[in-house]
């Protein structure tokens, strides 16, 4: 067990400069002593289980609280620490982020009815909106628990199974980790379509391998080519997911033809910067023709809704055999396989003027200045605004809602279109009876302003105000909201 936990510290040290390693140390004791002798069903010893789950946020480069939640993130749920202890000897945003990794794991995504679902996943995403680290450290989690998920009884493995691809890999993508959503896919593939996973596994396996040694051949000559023209690149080949293989086979245009799949693996080249990323695409294209119509795409020019960029080109490489080729700079790819953690990773790196050489080896120290938190906010607006988001988890049902905070940092959930009065009726019917103002986010709005999701309500009271006014139910929205008021007049 030490020897993993140094492993996980030199991890930690290599990647996540500026952490602090004493307490990440003290928090390995206190998991160490809380959990002992505890094992999984897999045999492990719950302390690899939260070392394993560690060593992904440290992959992700993540600061020192997301690391010692989570080697505490399994603590309130299966021994008899508490939350409070906690936060008594790692500090209370520690301790919110351990809370609300237990509350997540507490809901169950299974509801058969598919409201309850939606209800289900409506709770989630209240917790997770008050730190978007939480649902980092559930993914990690999740991962590590995908990978031991054989040692379940068969109907948990199933339902695990499916909550994962359908809330957990949803997520990734939304949260831009790319990797960690392919990653996902694949292990829950197996458990949920046993016969289509065998069934493309072994038919693809030769495609697979012939496809290898092809890019292993166009990968020499655009070397070769890239170092006349004195670009400097990395390039590699990189293998689609089985998962989404098999969904690529199933669509109509494709019909499980596999020769139609040009992406089974793809060129990779990875430049320090764009104008470079641009230069290559011209050396790509002067040895090896666009494919016409396919060509090219320019998510550099036009970014994905989740923030990925790079250049995908489809050309005739090789013996006239068509191949995609992906340029894109290394913070680019980055960004790609850590998702949003890298993009705050950058920005910190950046403005504290760290070398574009060092950048691009991904080592360097954040600037304490900006803080998490400040990127959070911005992160869990974009979260809680995005249709995208929504439409991945694919309940349209959540799109009519918005999410908005108390000043104490309660989150409510209301229709679109909802005003500062459906919100006070919906925390309390005397706030509403004695609205007198609000403020969002600290600035004075009128009463029938509609309130947007992220957004801090207080309401102002007027003390001596007996009942609503009438004129507001010209443009409430929500029930209570309108029983509440029709109330005070049906009585007289
Ligand atoms: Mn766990």
């Amino acid at each position: 067990m030490e020897t993993e936990f140094e492993t996980l510290l030199s991890k930690i040290k290599s990647l996540c400069l500026g952490a602090d390693l004493q307490t990440i140390k003290d928090a390995f004791e206190f998991a160490k002593e809380a959990h002992a002798g505890q094992n999984r069903l897999s045999g492990e010893s719950v302390i690899t289980h939260l070392l394993e789950t560690a060593s992904i946020l440290a992959d992700w480069r993540l600061d020192t609280t997301s690391i010692v939640a989570g080697l505490l993130h399994d603590i309130v749920e299966d021994t008899d620490k508490t939350l409070n202890q906690i936060e008594n000897k790692f500090g209370s945003e520690v301790a919110v982020i351990v809370n609300g990794v237990t509350k997540i794991g507490e809901i169950k995504l299974r509801g058969r009815q598919e409201e309850e679902f939606v209800e289900n996943i409506r709770k989630m995403i209240l917790v997770m909106a008050h730190d978007l680290r939480v649902v980092l450290i559930k993914l990690a989690d999740r991962y590590h628990n995908m990978k031991t998920l054989s040692f379940l009884p068969l109907e948990k493995q199933k339902r695990i199974a499916k909550e994962t691809l359908e809330v957990y890999a949803p997520l990734a993508e939304r949260l831009g980790i790319g990797e960690m959503k392919g990653k996902l896919e694949d292990l829950a593939f197996p458990y949920l379509y046993p016969n289509e996973f065998a069934w493309v596994k072994s038919f693809s396996a030769p495609y697979y391998h012939q496809a290898e040694e092809y890019v292993d051949k166009a990968k020499a000559t655009i070397e070769k080519e890239m170092e006349k023209e004195g670009l400097i690149a990395q390039t590699h080949g990189r293998s689609k997911h089985l998962y989404s293989l098999w969904h690529k086979l199933m669509r109509p245009e494709v019909n499980k033809d596999i020769t139609k799949i040009y992406d089974l693996v793809a060129l990779r080249i990875l430049v320090n910067s764009i104008r470079d990323c641009y230069a290559v695409l011209g050396e790509v294209h002067k040895i090896w023709k666009p494919v016409p119509y396919e060509g090219i795409s320019d998510f550099i020019a036009v970014p994905k809704p989740n923030g990925y960029r790079s250049i995908h080109t489809k050309v005739f490489g090789p013996d006239g055999r068509i191949i995609e080729v992906q340029i894109r700079t290394y913070e680019m790819h980055q960004e790609a396989e850590n998702g949003i953690a890298a993009h705050w990773h950058y920005a910190q790196a950046k403005s504290a003027g760290v070398s574009d050489k060092k950048l691009s080896e991904g080592v360097f120290a954040p600037d304490e200045k900006l803080s998490w938190v400040k990127q959070l906010v911005a992160w869990q607006k974009e979260i809680v605004d995005s249709r995208e988001f929504l439409k991945a988890l694919k309940f349209d049902a959540l799109s009519h809602r918005i999410f908005v905070f108390s000043p104490k940092g309660d989150v409510f959930d209301l229709p679109v279109g909802a005003t500062p009065i459906d919100f006070a009726f919906t925390v309390h019917t005397a706030l509403g009876d004695k609205a007198a103002g609000c403020r969002v986010n600290g600035k004075l709005v009128p009463l029938d302003y509609k309130l947007k999701s992220g957004e801090m309500v207080e309401i102002l009271l007027d003390k001596n105000r007996k009942a609503p006014s009438r004129d507001w139910s010209n443009f409430v929205v929500t029930q209570i909201a309108r029983r509440e008021i029709a109330k005070h007049f049906n009585k007289s």
